[in-house]
């Protein structure tokens, strides 16, 4: 359906920031769509078992851990989080690991 055109500047500007916010919802649906299909790959082991991967929180990130192999695999940024907090942080993320039966 065409859209209806616009004849005073209000509606013009109205129709501009629709535009706009149907612009906007659409880009915000493929980053989710991306986000999903990411998700969707990481769902196994990386690693070739073939094993579903487990989340498990430490501190305020989500960690993926595969049950079979114990190799963890982190997101982009994570690991920067992890490393560039304080000595106990890292010392906690071992013991985090240490103490998952494997
Ligand atoms: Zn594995």
């Amino acid at each position: 359906m065409a859209p209806k055109k616009p004849s005073t500047p209000e509606e013009e500007y109205i129709a501009r920031q629709e535009a706009k916010r149907r612009e906007f919802r659409q880009i915000q649906q493929k980053q989710a769509e991306a986000e999903a299909a990411r998700k969707a790959r990481w769902r196994t082991c990386p690693g070739g078992c073939e094993t579903k991967l487990v989340e498990q929180p430490f501190r305020d990130i989500l960690i993926d851990r595969c049950p079979t192999c114990s190799g963890v695999w982190l997101d982009p940024g994570e690991l920067e989080k992890i490393s560039s907090d304080d000595a106990s942080t890292v010392q906690a993320f071992f013991d985090f690991f240490r103490g998952q039966p494997g």
